[in-house]
């Protein structure tokens, strides 16, 4: 790598090159040292994934019933599986976003252990009916931020948004990463273009804290990643968000490689812009490989 690379055009041939090697390292295979393959799995770890999803099944249902799912360590998400099923999640959990052309930040891990207060009973109409979104976990002083700001919204459009996702521990949001590769069949690179990593995600760092939105039709970024940026509750935000602390974390073009998430604003208190991209142009990468220890370090 002795050729002048400059930003994500180094990354991208730096996560080529990585892929070439992992495949020629691992032949594909699901051995537990084996390094991600960043472009569709092979298919015995499509199976196996699967079968880890399937075993997680009951306790991420029961958490959910329980309204804990939010805080969820990665001892307790690990107990269901197999040895050989740990070392593969592992292998999600340790790895560095940056080999997929990510260059977001490193946020820690978020083991759910911080002062939070529950969001209930929030219901919008969904298909025409009421739907109540499960109960979200919200840093107190980012809960009254947002209602500040819902309350001016409402007193200028009569519309509020809805908190659809909060704060999310790193190993749910670990969970969440597993749970969404079959949306991308199964390619590690393009869900992690939606999806981040765990200890990389706004969802885990109060100081960051990012809500997703919801409007009260139920229109996200679930369908179509730019349903949400049509609604005028979304270009109020992009005026008004920032006087209220919030700054979108992920706009159009964003050279952190994540894609356009109107639905996604981060709270950073009076430090926030109208334009969250400035902040990103200089964006150093604090890659986790350099805060391993070398036995923990991927291979280069
Ligand atoms: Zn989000």
């Amino acid at each position: 790598m002795v050729a002048p690379y400059f930003g994500l055009i180094r990354v991208q041939s730096a996560g080529f090159l990585f892929l070439v090697a992992a495949a020629i390292f691992t032949g594909g295979g699901p051995s537990a040292r084996a390094e991600l393959v960043l472009e569709r799995l092979p298919e015995n770890q499509i199976q196996q994934v699967k079968v880890i999803l399937q075993k997680l099944a009951p306790m991420i249902k029961a958490r959910e019933a329980e309204e804990t799912l939010a805080t969820l360590r990665f001892d307790e998400l690990y107990a269901p599986l197999a040895e050989d099923e740990r070392a593969f999640v592992r292998e999600f959990q340790k790895f560095d976003p940056i080999k997929a052309g990510i260059q977001t930040h490193w946020h820690g891990i978020a083991d759910g252990k911080i002062e939070l207060k529950a969001v209930q009973n929030q219901t919008l109409r969904k298909d025409g009916k009421p739907f109540v979104i499960p109960t979200q976990y919200v840093p107190p002083k980012v809960y009254k931020a947002y209602i500040l700001m819902m309350d001016a919204m409402q007193q200028d459009l009569g519309k509020r948004l809805y908190i659809e996702s909060a704060y999310r521990s790193s190993a749910y949001q670990l969970y969440l990463f597993l749970s969404y590769l079959q949306n991308h069949d199964y390619s590690v690179r393009e869900t992690a273009h939606w999806n981040a990593f765990p200890g990389y995600s706004e969802h885990g760092n109060p100081k960051r804290q990012a809500l997703d939105f919801i409007n009260e039709t139920a229109i996200s970024g679930e369908q179509n990643s730019e349903d949400f940026a049509t609604l005028e509750e979304y270009q109020w935000l992009l005026q008004h968000g920032p006087a209220y602390g919030f700054e979108l974390s992920f706009p159009k073009k964003d050279p952190q490689g994540i894609g356009f998430e109107p639905w996604h604003w981060r709270y950073v208190g009076k430090k926030a812009r109208k334009r969250g991209l400035e902040e990103h142009k200089n964006v150093k990468n604090p890659s986790k490989t350099t805060k391993l220890p070398p036995e923990e370090a991927p291979a280069a």
